[in-house]
């Protein structure tokens, strides 16, 4: 039987990792593929990695990474990505907000030949001031950025091997994976659901984490916001060459006249705001061209159970060995 692989991302899920388990068995009963569930254990400071080891020990079909450290789901998806060994991928959340009863219909589109299909949620029972943000954030992006972004779209979805393939040949360190998705292309397809709340535990993103990710969307695909800089300041330096122009004009005719305080005021901070912003823009690229030019790993492995049938291609990560509480 072929075997499919599902991505699992933990941290701190103690209360989710039996239940999603349990459910994606379930789906798998009535499906003629195998199942390869690969928790990837970010760091979690509860029970998540004591739960994942028991299910683990029980059966092959669970396979996990744990990090050093909390490296975060994007670290934590490429890991993933990775180390899976079935012929399609699924990502999917632990908290169970990816109902797992859309995994026969995710293989159904893999089954017509699709490389990405994709789950797509609708935002009900969400806070109104989520919402209005996150639309007008996707309203801002689409403009900005080359590839599509659609609300509602995240990691949710199955990739054919095809897909991994090229997900993982984007090996840029910072990734920002809605995107990375987005830009691969290939045959897609889109299947709509119901948003689901999370039941247990809590969501891991604070408002200043969701700020900082969707910055992360729009200065990982392209260089528009410098460009945005740049015709900003032309306009502005235009503007300014008309203003002093019409002014000298003013003084020869009429000679000086001391009010003038207020525009030079304002020109003052017009100026000063937007080269600072165009600095900001410029020191988030460097930033990020400096990153990457270190070349870290994107996340450390401390601890795993997978052993054979993993290939390790250059510049990816090592496995360190598995060890046992007496640390042999
Ligand atoms: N997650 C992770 N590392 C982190 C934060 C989150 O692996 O640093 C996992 C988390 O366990 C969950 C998924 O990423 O499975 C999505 O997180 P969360 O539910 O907090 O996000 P939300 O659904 O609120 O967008
Ligand atoms: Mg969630």
């Amino acid at each position: 039987m072929d075997v499919i692989s599902v991505i699992i991302p933990a941290y701190n899920e103690e209360e989710n990792i039996q239940m999603i388990y349990e459910k994606i068995i379930h789906e798998f009963l009535r499906l003629p593929y195998d199942v390869e569930m690969l928790f990837i254990n970010d760091a979690s400071t509860d029970h998540t990695l004591d739960q994942i080891k028991q299910l683990s020990a029980k059966t092959s079909k669970v396979k996990y990474i744990s990090f050093s450290r909390n490296f975060g789901k994007e670290a934590a998806l490429l890991a993933g990505l990775q180390h899976i060994s079935g012929r399609a991928v699924i990502i999917m959340d632990s908290d169970l907000q990816h109902p797992p009863y859309l995994i026969p219909e995710l293989i159904k589109g893999y089954e017509e030949g699709y490389d990405q299909v994709i789950a797509r949620r609708n935002r009900k029972g969400e806070r109104l001031f989520r919402k209005l943000c996150c639309s007008a954030y996707y309203k801002l992006i689409n403009k900005v950025v080359d590839v599509k972004l659609e609300d509602g779209v995240g990691d949710f979805r199955l990739l054919s091997d095809r897909a991994v393939q090229a997900a993982l040949s984007l090996n840029e360190g910072q990734r920002f994976s809605k995107g990375l998705f987005s830009w691969i292309g290939m045959e897609q397809k889109i299947i709509d659901y119901e948003n689901v709340l999370r039941e247990n535990g809590e969501t891991k993103w604070s408002f200043s984490k969701l700020l900082n990710y969707g910055l992360d969307g729009i200065l990982s695909f392209n260089h528009k916001p410098l460009r945005i800089c740049f015709y900003t300041g032309t306009f502005i330096l235009l503007l300014s060459v008309i203003y002093s122009a019409l002014s000298f004009i003013h003084i020869l005719k009429e000679g000086i006249d001391v009010p003038g305080y207020f525009t030079i005021i304002t020109a003052v901070l017009l100026l000063g705001g937007i080269q600072l912003l165009s600095l900001g823009v410029i020191g988030e690229y460097i930033g990020r061209i400096y990153c990457e030019t270190k070349k870290r790993p994107p996340y450390l492995i401390q601890e795993t159970n997978i052993m054979n049938g993993v290939t390790y291609e250059k510049n990816r990560p090592r496995i360190y060995p598995i060890r046992d509480h007496r640390g042999n």
